[in-house]
């Protein structure tokens, strides 16, 4: 079947008075339907990028200079504002990391939740307040907060509000960057295990964006690592976790171990991802990379397959050959 999100050899700059920054260098990937993808790599890494690109919320100085984004195989790139407004909500909707910026202080959760029925489906205010509570329901708060103004409820209560708001109109993209990194840990999981019950029963597919790693691993079917604004690994999660093949994707599990263990800085990797000082020389990742030879500062690794439905940008990981007898069926 289709993807439900398609984008193509994806380019963003930003230029400033410093120089040019390729923030988003060449990223093509598909989400299939019904399917939770996620975007791992540390900030700076061109992930927000992607996602602001696909909703069109770039701004200046960023811009798209190369490639494509498909959302149901319409091509988002194009989109009138007309259209966009359109689309917006209903086929793709996007949460993002603070839930108090996504809401309206001197507006109750039930006025928030209604106006997005009432101006986006003309929907009366009866029918508009009942759909409000069982969205709500959706996210296990009670009818009784539709009276609340968000300062009234705890910071996870308010993210479940926003990821609500979000599903108000059944899109079929769910995008979410970095949707509970101001949480606790507890309350993360929470959220995120309440998100992944709701995809199965709702059907959509999520973009979900996060330097979290181990967070990733347990919640996405499928994954993707970034650096540098490159994809340099994409597998099934539960493959990546078991046999990561990239250093760089090793150092993130590392830094990020599994369940509610402390988090802490980027273990044996020195300095910073490259910025605007430019792409270093051959593999990007040379400069923090432990196993980085002689080579990988002139040979510029592609993303190829390394095995069946596993992709990797690395020197040292062989280039995986399709079996000729089945290259002849
Ligand atoms: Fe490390 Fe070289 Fe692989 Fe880059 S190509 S990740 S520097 S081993
Ligand atoms: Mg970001």
């Amino acid at each position: 079947s289709n993807p439900v999100l398609s984008i193509k050899d994806l380019r963003v700059s930003y230029t400033t008075g410093l120089g040019t920054v390729n923030a988003v260098d060449g990223v093509s990937l598909d989400i299939g339907a019904g399917e939770i993808f996620g975007l791992a790599g540390e900030s700076g890494c061109g992930k927000s990028t992607i996602a602001n690109a696909v909703m069109r919320l770039l701004q200046a100085p960023a811009k798209i200079t190369a490639g494509s984004i498909d959302l149901n195989q319409c091509n988002v790139l194009t989109l009138s504002d007309e259209e966009l407004r359109r689309t917006r909500w209903r086929d793709m909707s996007m949460v993002f990391q603070s839930a108090m910026n996504a809401m309206n202080p001197v507006m109750t959760i039930g006025e928030q939740i209604m106006d997005v029925f009432t101006t986006h489906e003309k929907m009366p205010k009866k029918e508009a307040r009942e759909r409000a509570a069982h969205l709500l329901s959706l996210v296990d708060i009670k009818a009784d907060r539709l009276k609340s103004y968000p300062h009234q409820l705890s910071g996870g209560m308010r993210q479940r509000v926003v990821i609500a708001i979000a599903l108000a109109l059944n899109p079929s993209l769910l995008i979410m960057d970095e949707p509970t990194t101001a949480l606790d840990v507890v309350v993360q999981r929470d959220i995120m295990a309440q998100i992944k019950e709701l995809q199965q029963s709702l059907g959509f597919s999520v973009l979900f964006i996060t330097h979290d790693i181990s967070l990733m691993v347990e919640l996405s079917h499928r994954m993707a690592v970034m650096y540098a604004g490159r994809l340099v690994e994409v597998a099934p999660s539960n493959v990546l976790l078991d046999d990561p093949l990239h250093p760089y994707t090793t150092a993130l599990m590392n830094a990020f171990p599994p369940l509610s263990g402390p988090r802490t800085e980027l273990l044996g990797l020195p300095d910073a991802p490259p910025t605007s000082a430019g792409r270093p020389s051959g593999c990007s990742f040379h400069p923090r990379c432990p196993l980085a030879m002689d080579a990988c500062r002139i040979q510029d690794p592609v993303l190829r397959p390394a095995a069946e439905n596993h992709d990797a940008a690395c020197l040292l990981v062989p280039e995986f050959v399709v079996p000729p007898e089945r290259l002849a069926q």
